[in-house]
């Protein structure tokens, strides 16, 4: 089974439109320690047919990035279905650029469905014909099988946030976030991709018997944006246990045996980010990767 990350940033992607950040400022320099990328996305498949994780905003300029995802006719698409990990912007935009008519499956709990499509008139542009868009549903713990791909997919809540959009308007549940265990049908190897992790309550179902974990690495330390002078949120107020630290990912996953374990879904802030970083080295130093974009793991 290969997962290849299609996109590598948190959202506003590296760089980020109006962003001037230390890294931001690198990238629109071409200088060489810190390479773009586009907004979270990994693609997931056992032969050639593809499941998305993530719709990006930048979905358009993934696809035709990596020959993998291109069509074979003149109508026709590879992606045998998308799951949602969550109903953040960062995560869905990209649905709406995949219109054009195409039938598309799309895999979400129930209330990131119902999130997205109840009170969205914009939705509406998916569902032009009876059938353009099949939901299925990600019921937490319980495998769905998506025999075109390969693959069974298992919704495992983390702790999250609701959507920007929706606060206010729905009471917080469990199934807001999810990470997705993605499981070979032929071998069994499993893939983890956890792009939104709260706090470090829930891992044990996730990276049980994983092969390859991909996980939240949006930000180096809690106070990222408040000491750069860019917002007053920390990094647990938005969702995203921070990497560094005594009670941060790097630590508390120090002792799992997981064969490939990969940051992805990182913040333009983040130090991890350059290659001449002390906090690169750390983490490399623990046996983890840094995802960029078109990173390929084969398990
Ligand atoms: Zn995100
Ligand atoms: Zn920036």
């Amino acid at each position: 089974m290969r997962a290849r990350v299609l996109g590598s940033a948190a959202g506003g992607g590296l760089p980020q439109w109006n962003c001037g950040c230390d890294n931001c400022v690198l990238v629109r320099a071409g200088d060489a320690r810190v390479a773009a990328r586009t907004q979270d996305s990994v693609a997931v498949s056992r032969g050639d047919r593809w499941l998305l994780v993530n719709a990006s905003p930048d979905v358009h300029r993934q696809i035709e990035g990596f020959a993998g995802l291109h069509p074979w006719a003149a109508r026709h698409t590879p992606i045998g279905a998308i799951a949602l990990t969550n109903g953040d912007l960062d995560h869905v935009l990209g649905l709406l650029s995949l219109r054009e008519s195409q039938p598309l499956v799309v895999l979400s709990t129930e209330r990131v469905r119902a999130g997205l499509v109840e009170r969205n008139a914009m939705l509406r542009t998916l569902a032009r014909s009876a059938g353009q868009v099949s939901w299925q549903t990600l019921a937490p713990g319980k495998e769905l099988v998506l025999e075109d791909v390969g693959v069974g997919v298992t919704a495992v809540p983390q702790p999250g946030k609701l959507p920007v959009h929706l606060v206010g308007l729905v009471e917080p549940s469990p199934e807001d976030n999810v990470a997705l265990r993605i499981r070979d049908l032929v071998t069994s190897r499993t893939v983890a991709i956890a792009t939104a992790v709260g706090s470090l309550d829930a891992l044990d179902p996730l990276t049980r018997d994983v092969a390859a974990l991909f996980f939240d690495g949006t930000f180096w330390s809690d106070d990222e944006l408040v000491s750069l002078g860019l917002g007053q949120a920390r990094a647990r107020d938005m969702a995203h246990v921070p990497v560094g630290g005594p009670t941060g990912s790097l630590a508390a996953l120090a002792g799992v045996g997981i064969e490939r374990r990969v940051y992805t879904h990182i913040n333009n802030t983040n130090p991890m980010l350059r290659e001449d970083s002390p906090e690169r080295a750390a983490v490399e130093r623990a046996g983890w990767e840094i995802a960029h974009d078109g990173l390929e793991v084969v398990v």
